[in-house]
């Protein structure tokens, strides 16, 4: 998925967020507009703190659990996934699609998102087989990315050039 397409599916979801609101009877309050609007602008994974704190420059009476009431409220309406990274403080993204499949790099942190047409036919299986209704999918996937990668590689080129002068050196003690 190009960062275009990404920008479009982004506006797109702006949109019917706040009618997801609206016709389930929930009043499009300024904080919940605001706490989408905030989300869909970052494109990427927000702790709660930093929810509050951008939150904060246009409403500084927001407080904790006020947007803690607000995450619960459109993580019902599935609006908002919440997201756990091994090691790190729980994150909250716009809810775009049913699957959604994070790469994680085991080494740096940095995250990926993948959007592959096998997902879909994962999904039409796990709904079959199952027998359940209105899944969600989350994977994640860890690996290396191609910096980490590479650095691991170049540093065990290195351990294998060191190994022969330190066996000459302990020789020699
Ligand atoms: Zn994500
Ligand atoms: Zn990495």
């Amino acid at each position: 998925m190009g960062q275009q397409d990404l920008h479009r599916n982004t506006s797109e979801f702006a949109q019917a967020g706040d009618e997801t609101l609206r016709q389930r009877g929930y009043r499009l309050t300024p904080q919940r507009h605001l706490i989408l609007q905030i989300l869909r602008a970052e494109q990427g994974h927000l702790t709660i703190e930093q929810l509050l704190e951008r939150a904060r420059q246009q409403y500084p009476s927001a407080t904790l659990s006020t947007v803690y009431r607000t995450l619960d409220l459109l993580k019902e309406l599935q609006l908002v996934r919440e997201i756990h990274f091994p090691g790190e403080a729980v994150t909250y993204e716009t809810f775009i699609e049913r699957t959604h499949h994070h790469l994680v790099c085991r080494q740096c942190g940095s995250i990926l998102h993948l959007d592959i047409s096998s997902q879909r036919a994962l999904y039409e299986a796990v709904q079959q087989q199952s027998g359940f209704h209105n899944i969600t999918m989350d994977i994640m996937s860890t690996g290396y990315c191609g910096a980490c990668w590479s650095e691991q590689q170049s540093n065990n080129v290195h351990k294998v050039e060191a190994a022969p002068t330190s066996i000459v050196h302990d020789q020699n003690n």
